[in-house]
């Protein structure tokens, strides 16, 4: 399952940033994971249970994820549409726009620690 994946390398990444001591005081890990990306949120919450389990290192530390919607950029006009229900074109204009701003990205956006 790929979402494992995914969470294994966010708590490596933190734990490659920051000190033994500072990731004792971490509180709540932010993502932002884009509509595109093919990461399913509840899958990501499911996956990291196996880290903030009762007894586990992180156990006192939240996961929040934020959805980012699609927004894409036209190149006739230059106007920035977000796209409902996957329609790609232009709000302005109404040209189709491949332009994808948004939507695709998976990272950790904050992460928030104890005083
Ligand atoms: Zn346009």
């Amino acid at each position: 399952m790929h979402e494992v994946s995914i969470v294994s390398s966010i708590v490596r990444t933190l734990e490659l940033e920051f000190e033994e001591a500072k990731l004792e005081r971490m509180k709540a890990i932010h993502l932002k994971v884009g509509i595109l990306s093919n990461i399913e949120p509840r899958l990501l919450y499911n996956a990291y249970q196996a880290y903030n389990h009762p007894g586990s290192k992180y156990h006192q530390v939240a996961l929040n994820i934020e959805s980012v919607p699609i927004s894409i950029s036209c190149d006739f006009c230059g106007h920035v549409t977000e796209v409902q229900q996957y329609k790609f074109s232009c709000e302005n204009c109404g040209r189709p726009s491949k332009n994808i701003l948004t939507g695709e990205e998976m990272l950790i956006h904050k992460v928030e620690f104890e005083d």
